[in-house]
């Protein structure tokens, strides 16, 4: 079974607007898919309904084949990274004690998630003896976005998301951060899902390409080669 598929899965906030009017896609192992399309027209809602932040309001999600839909979302969380366009580090911890965010929640012990914590500070490029002990305003904001990943990544989820993880930065880094994670990626072969509404970054990125329009709509799903006619 793929490791993510939405099954015409549906939202609709309190307000009436609806966000997703029925969106069903498989990504499937390994793979970096990207969804694209015009501001507003439900990326993150589909993000945020994948780690369950939000309810959908119907339709299925399945993960291996199994429907999470109605799962423990604290529990599911455990198997999805997360990574947002400002990151969200905690401030009054130093940047090791935010990589070990979820190990220690799945009750790791300290010597285990230190060593998991350097490890992933090293696989980003970010050298622990000089970072692991900073705190975030200590460090520059690619360098956040970075601590950012490993975060996303201390407990090995099966599946990784992004929203925006680049756009905060300024063009250099983040032409630089893409081709760091890109090298990432041919490492830890993730199935991710990533939101981006920079066709160049989907481009770049992404082995599939979703495009979507208003209400959540599927206008395309192809990779970005077929998607550029060549
Ligand atoms: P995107 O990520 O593609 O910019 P969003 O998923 O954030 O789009 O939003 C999709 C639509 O849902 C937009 O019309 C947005 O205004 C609306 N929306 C998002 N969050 C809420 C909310 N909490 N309550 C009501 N409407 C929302
Ligand atoms: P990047 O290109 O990754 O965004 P910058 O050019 O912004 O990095 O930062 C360059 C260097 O300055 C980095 O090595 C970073 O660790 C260091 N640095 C930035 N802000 C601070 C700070 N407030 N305290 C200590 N070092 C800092």
């Amino acid at each position: 079974a793929a490791p993510i598929a939405l099954d015409r899965i549906r939202k609709q906030y309190p307000d009436g607007t609806v966000a997703v009017t029925e969106l069903s896609l498989e990504v499937e192992a390994g793979e970096l898919m990207v969804l694209i399309g015009p501001s507003g027209c439900g990326k993150s809602t589909v993000l945020r309904m994948i780690n369950r932040l939000i309810e959908p309001s119907g339709g299925r999600i399945l993960l291996g084949g199994e429907d999470v839909t109605g799962a423990d979302p604290v529990a599911l969380r455990r198997r999805i990274g997360y990574v947002i366009q400002n990151v969200g580090l905690f401030p009054h911890q130093t940047i090791r004690t935010n990589v070990g965010t979820v190990p220690r929640l799945l009750g790791w012990s300290k010597d285990r998630i230190r060593k998991r914590s350097d490890e992933l500070l090293e696989l980003v490029g970010l050298d622990p003896g000089k970072f692991a002990g900073r705190y975030p305003h200590e460090l520059s904001g690619g360098q956040r976005q970075r601590v950012g990943v490993a975060r996303a990544l201390a407990a090995d989820p099966v599946v990784l998301l992004m929203d925006e993880p680049f756009s905060a930065v300024d063009p250099i880094v983040r032409t630089r951060l893409q081709e760091e994670f890109l090298r990432l990626q041919a490492e830890v072969r993730k199935t991710i899902v990533m939101v981006t509404h920079d066709l160049d970054e989907a481009v770049r990125l992404g082995d599939r390409i979703a495009v979507l329009s208003q209400g959540g709509r599927l206008e395309q799903y192809a990779s970005p080669a077929k998607l550029l006619g060549e």
